[in-house]
C-alpha cells in the first residue's frame, strides 16, 4: 500500500512484532507549498535519508512507513490541532485547536519558522489551505500508522513502534536545547517513561551504549505526537522514539552522506535485530 503522500517499506506481511516509522524524510514538494524560502532552505527541518538507513532492516521482516512530503510543508508529528494562529488567516482557527507549544518556536502542524528564525511565508495561510494539508498529509499517514500498530498488536497482544528521526549535531536558534548546544548521537523519547515500558528504552539504550556511543534519554527530546498517539504501555503498545545525530551519517551543510551511511546502517540492522530478539524474550512479559 503506497499513498503520494506515503511509502511502506518491508515485507507485505510484518513477521514481528516491531514498526518503524520515519515521519521526516519526504523531499517531493507538493506545487501548492508556495513559500517564501529555497527548497533548500525548506530540507531545513528533513531528518534527511532516516528511511534509506533503516531500509536494510526491513529485510528482517519489519516493516516502514515513511512520509513522502517535507517536513516544512506538515509536519506528522504532531496532533491535527496543533496549528500556528500567527500562520492562519484571521488568527483564529475554527477547528480544534490542541497547541502543543511548539508554535512558540514556529514548529506547530505546518511550521512557520525555519530553524534558524527566518520566515517561511510571506503570507498569512487560509484555513481551507490547512485543512487540505492535514487531509492529505497528516490523516492518510496517522491511518496507515495506526493500521501497522494495530494489525501486528492483533497477532501477538503487543507491539512496539520506534519512531525515527535524526537531529542537527548543534541546535540551531530555534532548536530545542538552546542554541549551540552539542548533542549525543543519539537521544532515546519515551515522554519520561510513559509511551513504552521503561525496560524497553533501557535495552535500546544499552545496545546503543554498548556499540561505543554516547545516548541521552529524555533530553533534549522527549518524543512528540506520534509516540503519543497510539501508544498504551499497559495494553502492551509501547512507542520509542530515536533521535540519530547527523553528523553521524552526512555532511551536514552539504546534505550529502558521508563515509559514516552505511556503518550507521550496519549500527541500525544489529538495533533493530536485537529488538527482535528482545520482543521474542524480555519483551513478553511486558
Ligand atoms: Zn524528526
Amino acid at each position: 500500500m503506497n499513498d503520494q503522500t506515503f511509502r511502506l517499506h518491508g515485507p507485505s506481511e510484518s513477521r514481528v512484532a516491531l514498526v518503524l516509522d520515519s515521519p521526516h524524510s519526504g523531499v517531493q514538494f507538493p506545487a501548492d507549498f508556495d513559500a517564501a524560502v529555497s527548497e533548500f532552505d525548506l530540507r531545513d527541518g528533513e531528518d534527511c535519508f532516516v528511511d534509506e538507513l533503516y531500509l536494510p532492516a526491513t529485510e528482517l521482516g519489519v516493516r516502514l512507513l515513511a512520509a513522502q512530503t517535507p517536513r516544512t510543508y506538515l509536519d506528522p508529528n504532531r496532533h491535527a490541532g496543533d496549528v500556528d494562529l500567527e500562520l492562519i488567516e484571521g488568527g483564529t482557527w475554527p477547528h480544534a485547536h490542541v497547541p502543543s507549544g511548539k508554535a512558540s518556536i514556529g514548529k506547530a502542524l505546518i511550521w512557520r519558522t525555519l530553524d534558524d528564525g527566518r520566515a517561511i511565508y510571506r503570507r498569512k495561510l487560509k484555513v481551507d489551505e490547512v485543512v487540505g494539508r492535514i487531509e492529505r498529509c497528516h490523516a492518510p499517514y496517522h491511518r496507515a500508522l495506526r493500521n501497522l500498530i494495530d494489525r501486528a498488536h492483533a497477532r501477538t497482544g503487543r507491539v512496539f513502534h520506534i519512531n525515527c528521526h535524526s537531529m542537527n549535531s548543534v541546535a540551531g536558534k530555534m532548536g530545542e536545547g538552546g542554541q549551540g548546544s552539542p548533542r549525543a548521537d543519539f537521544v532515546l523519547g519515551d515522554r519520561d517513561g510513559t509511551t513504552c515500558d521503561p525496560a524497553f528504552t533501557e535495552f535500546a539504550r544499552a545496545t546503543l551504549a554498548a556499540m561505543g556511543h554516547s545516548v541521552n534519554v529524555n533530553d533534549p527530546y522527549k518524543g512528540v505526537e506520534l509516540v503519543k498517539a497510539y501508544s498504551k504501555p499497559a495494553a502492551g503498545r509501547h512507542s520509542l522514539q530515536l533521535e540519530i545525530n547527523k553528523r553521524l551519517y552526512m555532511d551536514e551543510a552539504r546534505r550529502e552522506r558521508h563515509a559514516g551511511f552505511a556503518p550507521l546502517q550496519r549500527s541500525l540492522c544489529t538495533l533493530i535485530e536485537a529488538v527482535i530478539d528482545y520482543i521474542a524474550t524480555e519483551g513478553r512479559r511486558v
